[in-house]
């Protein structure tokens, strides 16, 4: 367990099975799970956390991929945060039924306030359009926020590309947050600044081509 503030721990990532972080937010009376990694080493870090924390626990998936929400099913949540695309997914998996309670679907454009940390900050779930996946959500606690994997390229015929529409949102989504540090899942141990994202961006935005839905990484890369 790794400490990012006086209110926000986490999980390291894992290589064997592929496991993103699991950020812990104590909240006031309430734990906030964001991504619920994957392998039994994380679960049971992950289930030693609940029991000590001895509150009610709200976990968000930042989208679908194995390696974040693989543990899902086995967290004793009484709210979950996807999006309609991440609950579906997950659904097909069996690891939610959509019908069931406990899920919130969060909105496609409106933040969403979930609750305060344990220091009275504002914890906040929010939709961040992405090239990585579809139905990706970002979570934002005070002046910290936790990307996922969304700030990340996709492959197409092996070649790192953004697609740029998708990009365009995400840049414009990331001005609206409040938050100044970025977290990106697998990466935690290089946190970046909000700007300097936004700035990377609009630097690859600015290589697109009218011909090409989408715009190679290139050399102005996310993660270095
Ligand atoms: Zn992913």
């Amino acid at each position: 367990m790794k400490k990012i503030s006086e209110t926000i721990e986490y999980i390291e990532t894992r290589e064997t099975p592929l496991s993103a972080e699991v950020v812990f937010v104590h909240g006031d009376g309430r734990l906030f799970v964001f991504d619920a990694g994957c392998g039994e080493e994380v679960l049971s870090e992950t289930l030693d956390m609940i029991k000590a924390a001895a509150c009610p626990v709200s976990v968000i998936l930042s989208h679908f991929h194995t390696d974040h929400v693989d543990n899902v099913a086995k967290i004793p949540y009484d709210r979950l945060y996807v999006s309609g695309y991440t609950a579906k997914q997950l659904s097909k998996k069996g690891y939610i039924s959509e019908d069931d309670t406990r899920i919130v679907i969060a909105p496609e454009k409106d933040p969403l306030l979930i609750g305060k940390t344990a220091g009275d900050e504002e914890v906040v779930v929010r939709a961040l359009p992405s090239s990585h996946s579809k139905g990706g959500l970002m979570l934002e606690a005070g002046r910290f926020a936790f990307l996922g994997d969304g700030a990340y390229p996709m492959y197409k015929n092996d070649e790192r590309v953004y697609n740029n529409t998708r990009l365009r949102e995400e840049i414009d989504a990331l001005k609206q947050v409040k938050a100044d540090t970025c977290y990106l899942s697998h990466e935690f141990e290089k946190p970046k600044t909000r700007i300097w994202i936004v700035n990377r961006m609009q630097i690859i935005y600015s290589h697109r081509d009218k011909d090409s839905a989408f715009v190679p990484e290139g050399k102005d890369k996310i993660i270095l």
